[in-house]
């Protein structure tokens, strides 16, 4: 098989190690005889799993024991209604900023359990930039926010200083730089883009915030749940359990995410560089947002398109077209993505500008 570089934007490329790992698993799970998928989440093989994916996922972002991770299904879709469920009191009033289509799916589902405010959106835009001057009224009871638009290619690049307990959907950019967990009540992120395979989602809990709503919450979708029965109230997802921990194992080998965001700084400049400098094509977001984990571009004359799309399938370059709703190109550089592929990238399209420009 020759090497393809993969740029998809989720389910997304995975070190791989963790990925041979993983098959290893398959076939013979910590030397059990048996396949990781067919042993009960009970044995104490898988127990270890999951407590050392919890346990990396906390050293990984310098989370304390103020904090519970839990691992559980349904994807960051689900998590736009339990984050209602679980902090909308009654009666309450939440706050969003809009930012793209997962906030405004995430927005959606709040609004159907109480009120939201929706204080800032860059919609009429088509979602180019992240909203800057806006006020959160100090009555509610967190501000939700999309640290990464995976579609538009936007991105918060500092941690938000707020006068409410403050929300984030990390889906797609959680452990591709530092981050200062302690300034958060919740973050959640679906496995998919940074960390694993589709099947579970992780999620941050500071401690102390539930059961304050006033809800009857049904159980599956209630926080406290999961954090009793350390995620394995039911079966949990064991496969993608295990493959985010060895994601896990891969990242804290390669010096954690000081390192990863040194990698991911300098692998997006290469990218923004040449998109910047060649005349064929243009980035999409504001410079200022641009996201480090998904670049959005397009060609200055879109009926080039599918002439470019063949020339990057030549150069085993996958997964560039970009979401329908922005059109032209998408590149995702999550963290397993080697510096190589993004220079492939750039050759090819250095040789495209030669040969159209
Ligand atoms: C992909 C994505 C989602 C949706 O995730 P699912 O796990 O498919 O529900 C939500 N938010 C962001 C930022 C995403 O990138």
């Amino acid at each position: 098989m020759s090497k393809i570089h993969n740029f998809s934007a989720g389910p997304a490329i995975l070190p791989q190690v963790a990925i041979d790992n993983s098959i290893e698993a398959l076939k013979d799970f910590a030397e059990t005889g048996l396949s990781l998928i067919t042993v009960s989440h009970r044995a104490k093989e898988f127990v270890a799993v999951m407590d050392q994916a919890v346990a990396n996922a906390k050293e990984l972002f310098g989370i304390g024991d103020d904090y519970d991770v839990i691992f559980i299904q349904g994807g960051a879709s689900t998590q736009f209604c339990m984050v209602p469920f679980n902090l909308l009191p009654i009666n309450g009033k939440a706050a969003y900023l809009n930012t793209g289509t997962w906030a405004t799916n995430a927005i959606k589902e709040a609004e159907k359990l109480g009120n939201v405010e929706v204080v800032a959106s860059s919609e009429e835009s088509n979602f180019n930039f992240i909203p800057k001057n806006y006020s959160i009224p100090n009555d509610a009871a967190y501000f939700h926010i999309t640290t990464n638009n995976t579609i538009y290619g936007t991105e918060l690049h500092e941690d938000l200083d707020v006068n409410v307990p403050l929300i984030a959907d990390m889906s797609s950019d959680i452990y591709s730089r530092p981050v200062d967990v302690s300034k958060y009540d919740l973050i959640y992120a679906g496995a998919q883009k940074n960390i694993g395979p589709a099947g579970t989602t992780m999620v941050i809990v500071k401690k102390g915030i539930l059961g304050k709503t006033g809800r009857n919450i049904p159980t599956m979708l209630n926080y406290e749940t999961h954090i009793k029965k350390e995620s394995m109230f039911n079966t949990p997802p064991v496969f993608p359990i295990f493959v985010v921990n060895e994601t896990f194992k891969w990242l804290k080998s390669i010096g954690g995410v000081e390192e990863i965001y040194k990698l991911n700084k300098a692998k997006a400049q290469l990218l923004y560089n040449e998109i910047d400098n060649n005349p064929l094509f243009k980035g999409t977001a504001a410079v200022e947002d641009r996201s480090i984990m998904n670049v959005t571009f397009v060609l200055k004359n879109d009926s080039l398109d599918a002439d470019f799309l063949d020339y990057c399938k030549n150069a085993n370059i996958s997964g560039i077209k970009g979401h329908r709703s922005v059109g032209g190109f998408r590149a995702s550089l999550y963290n397993a993505l080697p510096i190589e592929s993004v220079q492939a990238l750039v050759d090819v399209m250095q040789a495209f500008s030669q040969k159209f420009g």
